[in-house]
């Protein structure tokens, strides 16, 4: 993307008066709002494309993490959570294992299982298809959402097969939707430092379009807040809305607020408050085609998480059981919510909170059937933007 020098330079009536047209926002006007120090009016704006779209409301799911394994081939500078081949502490779960940890799972019934982990040497892809089967022939109703593009370009490497195979086989083994990791910032300045040898934004693209072609819905995060620069953040979002624009497939966006402690990264701060929300209500104005942008509370801290749903987002990530990857990273929140607790940060935000399955259905619950997994399944309706 080249961001162009030419032309009158935004200012934020120029920006408001597209927003107030329904005008896309040009890569200039994203990287003015990145720089701006008005941050009140940034979010001002954000909010009311916020509210146009979905009013007051705020959804949540009701999902778990279960992580298959944590060996990972790649040495993310950035990334607390791999161990190397070999290395004590290294594990990767059993078909059989999976599906105990699911029949153990205390809380209200999920509607999500979010399954990603590191890029294995030798778990290939009959083995995360066996993942699949085994609980979905236990779980059948629970949404698979599993393996960031990453992960997906790993398998295709070392089995030698394409995209689209992998894809398949998988989705013929019961995986529904991609979720949206690994895609860092795009620029290869900023990958070749921090992340090399492991998908590069081509192929990361790549995968989501395949994904996109065989119906298998997707999610796009980026992690901020680390080396990158603004023109890299606005980079990043230009190749997302580039492909959204061609595929439709993505559901949600997720800013990831980079945490800096155990990694091998010389940097000792993450991003402000301010600064998430910044990013946040960026987004959510220049990504005009993106449906959702989620708050994720495990990085952002519920403080900003609340603050986040009147800059922009729309979206709490769920009650996230056993999340490993940013808590390994300093993340202090939490590693759960309760249903209870998360509907009451959205009501303390002055929103009205919603259950939401994966594709964004609303969730009908019987309140009296939600304390066994596989009791009381919900049932979803499909809501109107
Ligand atoms: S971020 Fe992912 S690919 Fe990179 S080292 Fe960690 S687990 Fe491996």
């Amino acid at each position: 993307m080249v961001i162009s020098a030419q032309g009158q330079s935004p200012c934020m009536e120029s920006i408001a008066a597209k927003v107030e047209r329904g005008e896309r926002l040009s890569p200039e006007d994203a990287l003015f709002l990145l720089g701006s120090s008005d941050l009140v009016s940034v979010g001002r704006l954000a909010n009311r494309v916020r509210e146009e779209r979905w009013g007051n409301r705020c959804s949540y799911n009701i999902n778990r993490h279960i992580h298959p394994t944590n060996v990972c081939v790649f040495r993310c500078t950035f990334c607390s959570f791999y161990r190397k081949p070999g290395q004590d502490g290294g594990y990767l779960i059993t078909p059989e294992e999976a599906v105990e940890r699911v029949r153990g799972m205390e809380g209200t019934p999920p509607t999500e299982l979010h399954m990603v982990g590191g890029c294995h040497p030798t778990a290939r892809v009959d083995y995360y298809a066996s993942l699949y089967r085994a609980i979905k022939a236990e779980f059948p109703e629970l949404h698979i959402k599993s393996l960031t593009a990453v992960e997906i370009a790993w398998l295709a490497r070392v089995s030698k097969k394409g995209f689209r195979e992998v894809l398949l086989e998988l989705k013929q083994a019961g995986l529904d939707s991609l979720p949206g990791g690994g895609a860092e910032i795009f620029a290869k300045r900023v990958r070749d430092l921090t992340c090399g040898g492991k998908a590069t934004a081509e192929e990361w693209l790549e995968v989501h379009r395949v994904a996109h072609g065989l119906g298998i819905p997707s999610n796009a995060t980026m992690l901020y807040g680390h080396i990158e620069t603004n023109e890299e953040i606005v980079d990043h979002l230009f190749r997302l809305r580039e492909l959204q624009d061609e595929t439709g497939g993505f559901l949600t966006f997720i800013p990831l607020a980079y945490h800096p402690e155990n990694n091998a990264m010389e940097i000792s701060e993450g991003p402000s408050g301010m600064r998430s929300l910044q990013v946040i209500a960026t987004s959510r104005l220049f990504l005009d085609n993106f449906p959702h942008i989620k708050a994720y509370w495990v990085m952002l801290g519920l403080e900003t998480a609340q603050m986040a749903l009147w800059w922009g987002a729309d979206d709490l990530d769920g009650t996230v059981v056993d999340e490993h990857i940013y808590h390994d990273a300093g993340a202090t929140t939490p590693e759960a919510l309760t249903v209870s607790q998360i509907r009451a940060l959205i009501e303390e935000a002055g929103r009205e909170p919603m259950e939401r399955d994966t594709l964004y259905r609303r969730v009908e619950r019987r309140r009296d059937l939600t304390s066994t997994p596989g009791v009381g399944s919900p049932s979803s309706t499909p809501t109107a933007p």
